[in-house]
């Protein structure tokens, strides 16, 4: 007999999700965490809840990312009674992307038609666009606490866009999962997955756990652990790194793409692009470039102290777009991993959990197989 119907390996944003969605259902659910050193992006992040100006080129993302958002609201409320009532601080009020100068205007402008025409062909629906432009008057209206540079021209609002406190809700996932009966274990590295008479037999230093399906969730690490069931999954890092500002009163009245205020009253500055392999180090040149742009924005933020500055790793595929698959020689077998995990949370608590539990992943998931990339790499 074999003790859990699911084992997750990587207790991050991603495999927390899905084994909360699991556990939700129903099933016994055994989550698997690695070391304290391991890269863990979901300790990292910059907390929003995030739709505009994602998926150009891949419609099944804009529109997944779009049914996450659209569940957002409802998952968090449910996840606070899961986890035993404390506040995840989810607010959807939209968001902005700041334009400096008239060009990144002009470009925005042109990104958000182009995404809105793109979703409504594939859905074939004339729906209401996720985006609009505000002009410089309209945006300081709309935030007059906060002094405008001379530079910024406007932004895009986006209205499904919002933010949430990411530390707590990883932590709420933990406490949700173990509330429902699953089995959350830290420290426990997998180091091999095997398959015994239609069971997989996962591997740790600390003994080997059995199940009938697994999803291996590791983040930046999947790769290693993917190919031990037949999967290809080429993965690399991208550093971002954040600066964080003491605590003032209300300036921010919605989270920004690069700026956002917390609930405490901390204002988050982010996050950079750096290709820079496994490296999670933090630099002056960055908080060099990110202090600036944010001044640039709003001069008087430069009067703020700084308390905090770290880095962490995304997980990117070639694409940038999430991978979701089953192996075809191990069934049963899944893996999950996005750069969006705080985004797609709600996407990935129900549906990505129902598909698991059903042991087949749904037909509008199937275009985010990592085949994609390489049948593109033999194109
Ligand atoms: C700077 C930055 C800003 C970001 N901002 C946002 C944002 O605003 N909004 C958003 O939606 N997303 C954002 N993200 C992305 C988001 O943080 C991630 O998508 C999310 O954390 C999910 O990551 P994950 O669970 O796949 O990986 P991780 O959080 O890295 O978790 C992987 C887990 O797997 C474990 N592990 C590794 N190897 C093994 C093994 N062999 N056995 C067992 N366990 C193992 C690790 O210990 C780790 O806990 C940001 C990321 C960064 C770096």
């Amino acid at each position: 007999m074999i003790e859990h119907d699911t084992i997750i390996i990587g207790a991050g944003t991603v495999g927390a999700a899905i084994a909360y969605g699991l556990v939700r259902l129903g099933s016994k659910v055994l989550l698997l965490d690695g070391a304290k050193t391991d890269f863990r992006a979901a300790r990292a992040n910059f907390g929003l809840v995030w739709g505009q100006g994602k998926g150009c080129g891949m419609p099944p993302y804009q529109r997944l990312t779009r049914q996450s958002i659209d569940l957002w609201a409802d998952f968090s409320a449910e996840l606070q009674d899961h986890a035993g009532g404390a506040a995840l601080n989810y607010e959807q009020k939209g968001g902005l992307v700041f334009c400096l100068g008239e060009k990144a205007f002009e470009r925005r402008i042109v990104l958000n038609s182009k995404l809105s025409e793109q979703l409504r062909d594939f859905d074939n629906l004339d729906q209401t666009p996720d985006t609009e432009m505000l002009e410089r008057a309209e945006l300081q209206s709309l935030m007059p606490n906060l002094r405008l540079g001379p530079e910024v021209v406007g932004a895009s609002y986006g209205r499904r866009d919002g933010h949430v406190n990411p530390l707590r809700l990883l932590a709420m996932l933990h406490a949700a999962v173990m509330r429902l009966g699953g089995k959350l274990r830290g420290e426990h590295s997998v180091t091999a997955i095997r398959r015994e008479a239609g069971i997989f037999v996962v591997e740790t230093a600390r003994g080997d756990f059995r199940a009938a399906r697994i999803v291996i969730a590791t983040g930046i690490a999947v790769g290693k652990l993917a190919r031990q069931v037949g999967l290809d999954i080429p993965i690399k890092a991208q550093r971002g790194q954040i600066l964080v500002t003491e605590r003032v009163g209300p300036l921010l009245p919605l989270p920004c793409s690069g700026l956002r205020q917390t609930a405490e009253g901390t204002i988050m500055i982010g996050a950079t692009h750096e290709d820079v392999g496994e490296n999670s180090s933090t630099t002056t040149e960055a908080s060099i470039a990110l202090a600036s742009k944010a001044v640039k924005i709003a001069p008087d933020l430069a009067s703020l102290r700084l308390v905090r500055q770290w880095s962490g790793l995304r997980i990117m595929s070639p694409d940038g777009f999430p991978v979701y698959v089953e192996s075809e020689e191990f069934p049963g077998a899944f893996v999950a991993t996005c750069h969006s995990g705080v985004t797609l949370a709600a996407v990935h608590a129900r549906k990505i959990a129902a598909s698991i539990a059903a042991g087949k992943l749904s037909p509008d998931v199937l275009p985010f197989s990592h085949r994609r990339f390489h049948l593109n790499a033999a194109a």
